[in-house]
């Protein structure tokens, strides 16, 4: 480990030597960063109300704590689907509160800072705006807490200094989100980095998540790198649920459908518990 990493920082609000108790992120009354490992589930985008519903009511009654989908989805050609905007967010906030279940949604624009807030419980900043620092400013202004993904190959003191930002502003409701990184490997999506998790947990005293779907980009890899990111030391586990898979509008290949989530959740219950933690 690099040692000057952990030194040059003891000063940043996200070190571990400034503030050595865990932070614990209250989502409305879902603890990240407690005793219990948050499994947030949902699809990659928010398509109807009524998929959305019914993989909610699904990944709730498997234990999930949180619903994800994305309105905004930053998609690698312009000509994918792009993700229903304002009308998506209305739909999450709807289904969020049907099922009395905290949301969070991904924030690509600043300038849509406003309009996001007031629909989601939790702002996601994505791997490709890991580095948008007057987006994390102005983050940093708010009180809400905020998911931060790692970029798509950032270093972690890159990840952590994108952290900094939020925190100096004075929001300190930062969870941090390995989502892996890209490297050589062809048959994988990404590379995920569970020894930056358990790093970040040394270094700094802010919640770890992992995204073993982005992670991977392999459905059949979900569920040994949500166990193994749970043995690592995760606070919380982010996965894409759809129930169809084969017709999702993006990221099929990698959602889970409800009972291979079910499956999940029954898989890291006992590994959860060896941690002396719990998963619902
Ligand atoms: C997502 O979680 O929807 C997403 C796009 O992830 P990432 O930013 O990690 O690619
Ligand atoms: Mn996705």
């Amino acid at each position: 480990m690099n040692q000057l990493l952990v030194k040059e920082n003891s000063h940043l609000l996200v070190s571990r030597a400034m503030h050595p108790q865990n932070t614990q992120v209250n989502i409305k009354g879902c603890i990240v960063g407690g005793e219990k490992t948050v499994v947030v589930a949902g699809p990659c985008a928010i398509e109807s109300e009524e998929l959305l519903k019914e993989t909610a009511f699904k990944v709730r009654a498997a234990g999930a704590s949180i619903l994800r989908g994305g309105a905004y989805k930053p998609r690698t050609s312009p000509y994918s689907f792009q993700g229903h905007g304002e009308e998506g967010l209305k739909i999450l906030a709807r289904v969020g509160q049907e099922m009395n279940m905290p949301v969070v949604t991904e924030l690509m624009d600043s300038q849509d800072i406003e309009l996001v807030v007031d629909y989601t419980d939790v702002l996601q900043v994505g791997a490709r705006n890991m580095y948008n620092y007057s987006l994390l400013k102005k983050l940093g202004r708010l009180d809400k807490p905020v998911l931060l993904k790692r970029g798509i190959s950032a270093t972690i003191e890159e990840w952590l200094l994108a952290a900094e930002y939020i925190l100096a502003g004075g929001n300190h409701q930062v969870i941090m989100c390995e989502r892996g990184l890209r490297s050589a490997e062809p048959w994988t999506r990404n590379t995920l980095d569970l020894s930056g998790v358990a790093l970040v947990k040394e270094i700094s005293h802010l919640p770890v998540m992992v995204d073993p779907s982005h992670g991977t980009g392999v459905r059949s890899l979900v569920n040994p790198m949500a166990r193994a990111a749970l043995a690592a030391g995760a606070d919380g586990i982010m996965v894409e649920v759809h129930p169809h898979p084969e017709k999702a509008f993006s990221d099929g290949p990698q959602s889970l459908t409800p009972k291979g989530f079910s499956q999940l959740m029954r898989e890291l219950d006992p590994i959860a518990r060896a941690c002396g933690r719990r998963v619902k």
